[in-house]
Protein backbone atom coordinates (compact mmCIF):
# COMPACT_ATOMS: atom_id res chain seq x y z
CA UNK A 1 0.00 0.00 0.00
CA UNK A 2 1.12 3.69 -1.14
CA UNK A 3 2.24 5.29 2.35
CA UNK A 4 2.72 9.33 2.06
CA UNK A 5 4.16 11.61 4.42
CA UNK A 6 3.97 15.46 5.02
CA UNK A 7 6.75 16.59 8.01
CA UNK A 8 5.91 20.24 9.07
CA UNK A 9 7.96 21.91 11.75
CA UNK A 10 5.55 23.84 13.88
CA UNK A 11 8.26 26.29 14.03
CA UNK A 12 6.11 29.00 11.61
CA UNK A 13 3.05 28.81 10.07
CA UNK A 14 2.45 27.21 7.05
CA UNK A 15 3.75 28.61 3.53
CA UNK A 16 3.12 28.90 0.00
CA UNK A 17 5.94 26.33 -0.31
CA UNK A 18 5.19 23.59 2.23
CA UNK A 19 0.77 23.88 1.09
CA UNK A 20 2.48 22.41 -1.76
CA UNK A 21 4.30 19.73 -0.54
CA UNK A 22 1.12 18.76 1.58
CA UNK A 23 -0.93 19.54 -1.74
CA UNK A 24 1.37 17.10 -4.01
CA UNK A 25 1.69 14.42 -1.10
CA UNK A 26 -2.40 14.37 -0.92
CA UNK A 27 -3.05 14.67 -4.63
CA UNK A 28 -0.64 11.76 -5.59
CA UNK A 29 -1.96 9.33 -2.84
CA UNK A 30 -5.58 9.95 -2.95
CA UNK A 31 -4.89 9.40 -6.97
CA UNK A 32 -3.71 5.80 -6.53
CA UNK A 33 -5.32 5.42 -2.77
CA UNK A 34 -3.15 5.14 -0.34
CA UNK A 35 -2.39 6.64 3.74
CA UNK A 36 -1.73 9.83 3.62
CA UNK A 37 0.26 10.83 7.44
CA UNK A 38 1.09 14.10 8.87
CA UNK A 39 4.10 14.13 10.95
CA UNK A 40 4.81 16.81 13.02
CA UNK A 41 8.63 17.56 13.35
CA UNK A 42 8.36 18.78 16.54
CA UNK A 43 11.61 18.01 18.41
CA UNK A 44 12.53 21.57 18.56
CA UNK A 45 10.91 22.20 21.67
CA UNK A 46 12.25 25.73 22.19
CA UNK A 47 10.96 26.81 18.73
CA UNK A 48 8.19 24.68 18.30
CA UNK A 49 4.76 26.52 18.68
CA UNK A 50 1.07 25.27 19.25
CA UNK A 51 -0.19 28.39 17.77
CA UNK A 52 1.67 27.43 14.85
CA UNK A 53 0.82 24.39 15.15
CA UNK A 54 -3.01 24.96 15.10
CA UNK A 55 -2.29 27.31 12.29
CA UNK A 56 -0.82 24.40 10.27
CA UNK A 57 -3.56 21.70 11.03
CA UNK A 58 -6.37 24.80 10.25
CA UNK A 59 -4.62 25.94 6.96
CA UNK A 60 -4.46 22.51 5.48
CA UNK A 61 -8.26 21.54 6.39
CA UNK A 62 -9.22 25.34 4.87
CA UNK A 63 -7.04 23.90 1.54
CA UNK A 64 -9.79 21.28 1.28
CA UNK A 65 -7.19 18.46 2.01
CA UNK A 66 -7.42 15.94 4.96
CA UNK A 67 -4.69 12.81 6.64
CA UNK A 68 -5.20 9.70 7.84
CA UNK A 69 -3.01 9.70 10.63
CA UNK A 70 -1.34 12.22 12.75
CA UNK A 71 2.06 11.85 14.57
CA UNK A 72 4.46 14.06 17.18
CA UNK A 73 7.95 13.30 16.79
CA UNK A 74 7.90 15.10 20.25
CA UNK A 75 6.18 12.08 22.16
CA UNK A 76 8.32 9.53 19.77
CA UNK A 77 11.82 10.48 21.94
CA UNK A 78 12.05 6.77 23.55
CA UNK A 79 11.88 5.36 20.16
CA UNK A 80 14.91 7.63 18.38
CA UNK A 81 17.01 6.62 21.67
CA UNK A 82 16.41 3.18 21.27
CA UNK A 83 17.90 3.03 17.54
CA UNK A 84 20.33 4.85 18.56
CA UNK A 85 21.39 2.32 21.15
CA UNK A 86 20.98 -0.48 18.61
CA UNK A 87 23.28 1.31 16.35
CA UNK A 88 25.83 1.66 19.54
CA UNK A 89 25.65 -1.59 19.70
CA UNK A 90 26.45 -2.73 16.71
CA UNK A 91 29.36 -0.57 16.33
CA UNK A 92 27.42 2.02 14.17
CA UNK A 93 27.38 4.75 15.86
CA UNK A 94 29.16 5.76 19.69
CA UNK A 95 28.49 8.47 22.06
CA UNK A 96 30.65 11.41 22.91
CA UNK A 97 30.21 14.48 25.26
CA UNK A 98 26.46 13.23 25.83
CA UNK A 99 25.57 12.67 22.42
CA UNK A 100 25.36 10.13 19.64
CA UNK A 101 27.39 9.99 16.57
CA UNK A 102 26.75 8.27 13.69
CA UNK A 103 29.41 6.55 11.49
CA UNK A 104 28.55 6.76 7.80
CA UNK A 105 29.36 3.90 5.81
CA UNK A 106 29.98 4.99 2.43
CA UNK A 107 28.49 3.29 -0.39
CA UNK A 108 27.37 4.37 -4.03
CA UNK A 109 24.05 6.35 -3.27
CA UNK A 110 21.82 6.43 -6.68
CA UNK A 111 17.94 7.22 -6.56
CA UNK A 112 15.65 7.29 -9.10
CA UNK A 113 13.65 10.72 -8.31
CA UNK A 114 9.87 9.97 -9.78
CA UNK A 115 10.70 13.85 -10.74
CA UNK A 116 13.97 14.39 -11.64
CA UNK A 117 14.96 10.86 -12.69
CA UNK A 118 18.15 9.65 -11.84
CA UNK A 119 20.18 11.35 -9.74
CA UNK A 120 24.14 9.82 -8.53
CA UNK A 121 25.05 11.81 -5.28
CA UNK A 122 28.80 12.21 -5.76
CA UNK A 123 28.94 14.44 -2.88
CA UNK A 124 29.17 12.09 0.05
CA UNK A 125 28.45 13.59 3.69
CA UNK A 126 31.40 14.25 6.49
CA UNK A 127 32.26 10.87 8.09
CA UNK A 128 30.08 11.27 11.29
CA UNK A 129 27.01 13.01 12.31
CA UNK A 130 25.23 13.57 15.07
CA UNK A 131 22.15 12.09 15.75
CA UNK A 132 20.79 12.30 19.37
CA UNK A 133 22.19 15.57 20.79
CA UNK A 134 23.44 16.24 24.58
CA UNK A 135 19.48 17.17 25.40
CA UNK A 136 18.70 14.04 24.38
CA UNK A 137 16.60 15.18 21.23
CA UNK A 138 17.22 13.61 17.94
CA UNK A 139 18.27 15.58 14.83
CA UNK A 140 16.21 15.83 11.63
CA UNK A 141 17.68 13.16 9.51
CA UNK A 142 17.87 10.80 12.30
CA UNK A 143 14.19 10.95 13.39
CA UNK A 144 13.07 11.53 10.03
CA UNK A 145 14.70 8.30 8.58
CA UNK A 146 13.48 6.10 11.45
CA UNK A 147 9.85 7.81 11.68
CA UNK A 148 9.68 7.28 7.77
CA UNK A 149 10.81 3.83 7.88
CA UNK A 150 8.56 2.73 11.52
CA UNK A 151 5.53 4.31 9.55
CA UNK A 152 6.34 2.56 6.43
CA UNK A 153 6.46 5.34 4.11
CA UNK A 154 7.48 4.15 1.01
CA UNK A 155 7.21 7.52 -1.08
CA UNK A 156 9.06 10.75 0.79
CA UNK A 157 7.76 13.84 -1.54
CA UNK A 158 9.14 17.02 -0.52
CA UNK A 159 10.99 19.69 -1.30
CA UNK A 160 14.10 20.02 -3.75
CA UNK A 161 15.92 22.45 -0.53
CA UNK A 162 15.81 18.69 1.25
CA UNK A 163 18.38 17.22 -1.70
CA UNK A 164 21.34 17.66 0.23
CA UNK A 165 19.79 15.49 2.88
CA UNK A 166 19.11 12.30 0.59
CA UNK A 167 22.41 10.72 0.56
CA UNK A 168 22.71 10.79 4.39
CA UNK A 169 19.06 9.59 5.27
CA UNK A 170 19.78 6.81 2.89
CA UNK A 171 22.94 6.09 4.40
CA UNK A 172 21.20 6.24 7.66
CA UNK A 173 18.31 3.75 6.14
CA UNK A 174 21.11 1.29 4.83
CA UNK A 175 23.15 1.18 8.31
CA UNK A 176 19.78 0.88 10.35
CA UNK A 177 19.09 -2.23 7.98
CA UNK A 178 15.56 -0.41 6.73
CA UNK A 179 14.30 -0.32 3.15
CA UNK A 180 14.84 2.95 1.42
CA UNK A 181 11.36 4.35 -0.18
CA UNK A 182 11.28 6.43 -3.39
CA UNK A 183 12.03 9.95 -3.49
CA UNK A 184 10.27 12.62 -5.36
CA UNK A 185 11.82 16.23 -5.09
CA UNK A 186 9.63 18.95 -6.08
CA UNK A 187 10.94 21.93 -7.89
CA UNK A 188 11.66 25.06 -5.82
CA UNK A 189 9.15 28.03 -6.06
CA UNK A 190 11.10 31.32 -6.71
CA UNK A 191 10.62 34.48 -6.94
CA UNK A 192 9.41 36.33 -9.96
CA UNK A 193 13.15 37.09 -11.23
CA UNK A 194 14.06 33.56 -10.42
CA UNK A 195 15.40 34.78 -7.35
CA UNK A 196 14.38 32.51 -3.82
CA UNK A 197 10.86 33.39 -2.50
CA UNK A 198 11.11 36.33 -0.09
CA UNK A 199 8.16 37.41 1.61
CA UNK A 200 7.70 40.44 -1.00
CA UNK A 201 7.30 38.29 -3.54
CA UNK A 202 4.30 35.97 -2.29
CA UNK A 203 6.53 33.74 0.59
CA UNK A 204 3.65 34.31 3.63
CA UNK A 205 1.83 32.05 5.39
CA UNK A 206 -2.06 30.48 4.09
CA UNK A 207 -3.33 32.20 7.62
CA UNK A 208 -2.12 35.42 5.46
CA UNK A 209 -3.66 34.68 2.17
CA UNK A 210 -6.88 33.82 3.67
CA UNK A 211 -6.93 37.16 5.53
CA UNK A 212 -6.19 38.93 2.61
CA UNK A 213 -9.41 37.72 0.87
CA UNK A 214 -8.29 34.72 -1.23
CA UNK A 215 -10.66 31.87 -1.44
CA UNK A 216 -9.05 28.48 -0.64
CA UNK A 217 -10.49 27.25 -3.58
CA UNK A 218 -8.01 29.57 -5.74
CA UNK A 219 -4.85 29.12 -3.05
CA UNK A 220 -5.13 25.35 -4.26
CA UNK A 221 -5.27 25.11 -7.91
CA UNK A 222 -2.56 28.12 -7.82
CA UNK A 223 -0.68 26.30 -6.10
CA UNK A 224 -1.29 23.40 -8.07
CA UNK A 225 0.17 25.09 -10.64
CA UNK A 226 3.48 25.17 -9.17
CA UNK A 227 5.34 22.97 -10.78
CA UNK A 228 2.80 20.70 -12.67
CA UNK A 229 0.34 21.32 -14.90
CA UNK A 230 -2.73 18.61 -16.69
CA UNK A 231 -0.68 19.15 -20.16
CA UNK A 232 -3.78 20.91 -22.13
CA UNK A 233 -3.71 24.55 -20.94
CA UNK A 234 -6.18 24.47 -18.59
CA UNK A 235 -5.10 26.41 -15.56
CA UNK A 236 -8.28 26.57 -13.37
CA UNK A 237 -8.51 22.83 -11.91
CA UNK A 238 -10.60 22.22 -9.36
CA UNK A 239 -8.68 19.89 -5.84
CA UNK A 240 -11.76 17.12 -7.07
CA UNK A 241 -10.82 17.22 -10.57
CA UNK A 242 -6.54 17.35 -10.00
CA UNK A 243 -7.25 14.48 -7.83
CA UNK A 244 -8.26 12.46 -10.75
CA UNK A 245 -5.89 13.43 -13.23
CA UNK A 246 -2.54 14.34 -10.88
CA UNK A 247 0.31 12.38 -11.76
CA UNK A 248 3.73 13.17 -9.86
CA UNK A 249 5.82 11.97 -12.83
CA UNK A 250 4.53 15.22 -15.11
CA UNK A 251 6.00 17.70 -11.98
CA UNK A 252 8.21 20.12 -13.45
CA UNK A 253 12.10 19.85 -12.49
CA UNK A 254 12.56 23.38 -13.28
CA UNK A 255 12.16 25.75 -10.50
CA UNK A 256 8.87 27.19 -10.59
CA UNK A 257 8.14 30.93 -10.35
CA UNK A 258 5.94 32.64 -8.04
CA UNK A 259 3.71 34.83 -9.66
CA UNK A 260 1.41 37.38 -7.98
CA UNK A 261 -1.02 38.50 -10.69
CA UNK A 262 -1.50 34.78 -11.83
CA UNK A 263 -2.19 34.08 -8.15
CA UNK A 264 -5.34 36.76 -8.49
CA UNK A 265 -5.83 36.07 -11.80
CA UNK A 266 -7.02 32.74 -10.59
CA UNK A 267 -8.46 34.25 -7.52
CA UNK A 268 -10.87 36.50 -9.63
CA UNK A 269 -11.97 33.53 -12.22
CA UNK A 270 -13.33 31.69 -8.76
CA UNK A 271 -15.14 34.58 -7.35
CA UNK A 272 -16.57 34.76 -10.69
CA UNK A 273 -17.47 31.82 -11.11
CA UNK A 274 -17.99 30.64 -7.60
CA UNK A 275 -22.62 30.20 -6.99
CA UNK A 276 -23.71 33.41 -5.51
CA UNK A 277 -25.16 31.66 -2.41
CA UNK A 278 -21.81 30.41 -1.46
CA UNK A 279 -19.80 33.77 -2.24
CA UNK A 280 -22.24 35.25 -0.42
CA UNK A 281 -21.96 33.64 2.52
CA UNK A 282 -17.69 33.86 1.99
CA UNK A 283 -17.87 37.34 1.54
CA UNK A 284 -20.04 37.52 5.41
CA UNK A 285 -17.55 35.41 7.17
CA UNK A 286 -14.49 37.50 5.74
CA UNK A 287 -15.76 40.73 6.20
CA UNK A 288 -17.24 39.55 10.00
CA UNK A 289 -14.16 38.24 10.50
CA UNK A 290 -12.40 41.94 10.08
CA UNK A 291 -15.17 43.08 12.19
CA UNK A 292 -16.56 45.10 9.18
CA UNK A 293 -19.98 43.87 9.14
CA UNK A 294 -21.85 42.91 12.43
CA UNK A 295 -23.21 39.88 13.45
CA UNK A 296 -26.39 40.22 12.36
CA UNK A 297 -26.17 41.36 8.59
CA UNK A 298 -28.95 40.88 6.68
CA UNK A 299 -27.47 38.32 4.25
CA UNK A 300 -29.96 39.44 1.30
CA UNK A 301 -28.84 42.77 1.54
CA UNK A 302 -24.86 41.19 1.46
CA UNK A 303 -26.11 39.44 -1.65
CA UNK A 304 -26.84 41.76 -3.94
CA UNK A 305 -23.55 43.82 -2.97
CA UNK A 306 -22.03 40.81 -3.71
CA UNK A 307 -24.01 40.16 -7.02
CA UNK A 308 -22.83 43.77 -7.79
CA UNK A 309 -19.36 43.41 -7.47
CA UNK A 310 -18.79 39.45 -8.46
CA UNK A 311 -17.61 40.07 -12.12
CA UNK A 312 -14.87 42.56 -10.85
CA UNK A 313 -13.37 41.62 -7.55
CA UNK A 314 -10.13 40.14 -7.46
CA UNK A 315 -9.96 39.55 -3.66
CA UNK A 316 -11.98 39.75 -0.73
CA UNK A 317 -10.82 42.58 0.95
CA UNK A 318 -12.12 44.63 -2.37
CA UNK A 319 -15.12 44.98 -0.38
CA UNK A 320 -13.34 46.65 2.56
CA UNK A 321 -12.49 49.36 0.10
CA UNK A 322 -14.14 49.99 -3.17
CA UNK A 323 -17.52 48.01 -1.84
CA UNK A 324 -17.45 50.30 1.28
CA UNK A 325 -20.04 52.66 0.09
CA UNK A 326 -22.17 50.02 0.60
CA UNK A 327 -22.15 49.49 3.96
CA UNK A 328 -21.13 52.81 5.31
CA UNK A 329 -22.31 56.65 4.00
CA UNK A 330 -19.17 57.81 6.23
CA UNK A 331 -17.46 59.27 3.24
CA UNK A 332 -16.41 62.57 2.49
CA UNK A 333 -15.98 63.65 -1.17
CA UNK A 334 -12.34 63.68 -1.54
CA UNK A 335 -9.84 66.13 -3.66
CA UNK A 336 -10.01 63.50 -6.43
CA UNK A 337 -13.99 63.65 -6.72
CA UNK A 338 -14.19 67.80 -6.37
CA UNK A 339 -13.76 68.28 -9.79
CA UNK A 340 -16.83 66.84 -9.89
CA UNK A 341 -18.61 68.41 -8.32
CA UNK A 342 -17.50 71.88 -9.52
CA UNK A 343 -21.21 72.65 -11.36
CA UNK A 344 -24.04 73.07 -8.36
CA UNK A 345 -26.48 70.99 -10.09
CA UNK A 346 -29.16 70.85 -7.20
CA UNK A 347 -31.93 71.99 -8.75
CA UNK A 348 -31.54 69.13 -11.52
CA UNK A 349 -30.38 66.30 -8.49
CA UNK A 350 -33.91 67.62 -6.71
CA UNK A 351 -35.83 66.64 -9.93
CA UNK A 352 -34.36 63.34 -9.90
CA UNK A 353 -34.86 62.58 -6.32
CA UNK A 354 -38.53 63.72 -7.02
CA UNK A 355 -38.64 61.09 -9.95
CA UNK A 356 -37.09 58.15 -7.50
CA UNK A 357 -39.81 58.76 -5.01
CA UNK A 358 -42.73 58.45 -6.87
CA UNK A 359 -41.35 55.67 -9.08
CA UNK A 360 -43.99 52.02 -8.70
CA UNK A 361 -41.00 49.90 -8.73
CA UNK A 362 -37.81 50.47 -8.05
CA UNK A 363 -35.51 48.22 -10.35
CA UNK A 364 -32.25 48.35 -12.60
CA UNK A 365 -34.17 48.85 -15.54
CA UNK A 366 -36.94 51.19 -14.26
CA UNK A 367 -34.31 53.10 -12.76
CA UNK A 368 -32.05 53.86 -15.95
CA UNK A 369 -35.33 54.97 -17.64
CA UNK A 370 -36.36 57.44 -15.38
CA UNK A 371 -32.88 58.57 -15.26
CA UNK A 372 -32.41 59.06 -19.11
CA UNK A 373 -36.03 60.85 -18.94
CA UNK A 374 -34.89 63.32 -16.67
CA UNK A 375 -31.51 64.19 -17.60
CA UNK A 376 -33.43 65.09 -21.18
CA UNK A 377 -36.03 66.48 -19.76
CA UNK A 378 -33.19 69.02 -17.75
CA UNK A 379 -31.50 69.33 -21.14
CA UNK A 380 -28.19 67.43 -19.99
CA UNK A 381 -26.29 64.67 -20.94
CA UNK A 382 -27.34 61.52 -19.08
CA UNK A 383 -23.26 61.44 -18.01
CA UNK A 384 -23.43 64.93 -16.72
CA UNK A 385 -25.81 63.88 -13.90
CA UNK A 386 -24.22 60.34 -13.69
CA UNK A 387 -20.99 61.34 -12.69
CA UNK A 388 -22.17 63.36 -9.63
CA UNK A 389 -24.57 61.14 -8.57
CA UNK A 390 -22.07 58.38 -8.63
CA UNK A 391 -19.86 60.56 -6.33
CA UNK A 392 -22.88 61.44 -3.92
CA UNK A 393 -23.89 57.38 -3.56
CA UNK A 394 -20.21 55.77 -3.36
CA UNK A 395 -17.46 58.76 -2.66
CA UNK A 396 -15.89 58.09 -5.61
CA UNK A 397 -15.53 58.68 -9.70
CA UNK A 398 -15.57 55.14 -11.01
CA UNK A 399 -17.40 51.75 -9.80
CA UNK A 400 -20.23 49.53 -10.77
CA UNK A 401 -22.77 50.26 -12.97
CA UNK A 402 -24.24 52.97 -11.55
CA UNK A 403 -28.13 51.74 -12.04
CA UNK A 404 -27.52 48.30 -10.40
CA UNK A 405 -25.32 50.38 -7.74
CA UNK A 406 -28.81 52.66 -7.33
CA UNK A 407 -30.92 49.75 -7.13
CA UNK A 408 -28.61 47.60 -4.63
CA UNK A 409 -28.44 50.84 -2.52
CA UNK A 410 -32.50 50.77 -2.42
CA UNK A 411 -34.74 53.85 -2.33
CA UNK A 412 -34.79 55.42 1.06
CA UNK A 413 -30.75 55.05 0.94
CA UNK A 414 -30.27 56.91 -2.56
CA UNK A 415 -32.40 60.06 -1.77
CA UNK A 416 -30.72 60.29 1.67
CA UNK A 417 -27.39 60.50 -0.38
CA UNK A 418 -28.57 62.84 -3.22
CA UNK A 419 -29.83 64.90 -0.17
CA UNK A 420 -26.89 65.41 1.34
CA UNK A 421 -24.98 66.40 -2.11
CA UNK A 422 -27.53 68.77 -2.50
CA UNK A 423 -26.63 70.50 0.67
CA UNK A 424 -22.98 70.24 -0.26
CA UNK A 425 -23.68 72.24 -3.33
CA UNK A 426 -26.15 74.99 -1.24
CA UNK A 427 -23.85 75.50 1.48
N1 LIG B 1 10.38 18.95 8.93
C1 LIG B 1 11.03 19.03 7.65
C2 LIG B 1 10.64 20.36 7.02
O1 LIG B 1 9.68 20.98 7.44
C3 LIG B 1 10.57 17.87 6.81
C4 LIG B 1 11.47 17.54 5.68
C5 LIG B 1 11.07 16.26 4.99
O2 LIG B 1 9.99 16.24 4.38
O3 LIG B 1 11.82 15.29 5.11
O4 LIG B 1 11.31 20.83 6.15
Amino acid sequence: MLKVRFAPSPTGYLHIGGARTCLFNWLYVRKLGGKFVLRIEDTDVERSKTEYLEEILESIKWLGMDWDQIHYQSQRFDIYREYAQKLIDEGKAYKKDGAVFFKYTFSEIKINDLVRGEIMFNELPKEEEVIIKSDNSPTYNFSCVIDDALMEINCVIRGEDHISNTPKQILMYEGLGFKVPEFAHLPLILSPSGGRMSKRFGATSIREYKQDGYLSQAIVNYLLLLGWAPGDNREIISLDEAKNIFDIKKVNKAGAAFCMDKLNWVNSEYIKNKNIKDLTQDVINYLQSKEFLPQDIDSNYVQKVVELFQGRMVKLSDLLDWGRFCFYDDYAYSEETKDILDKNLSKEVSVLMEKFSSMDSFDKDAIEKEFRNAAQGLGLKTRDLVHPVRVALTGRKVGPGLFETIEVLGRQEVVKRLKRLCEYWEN
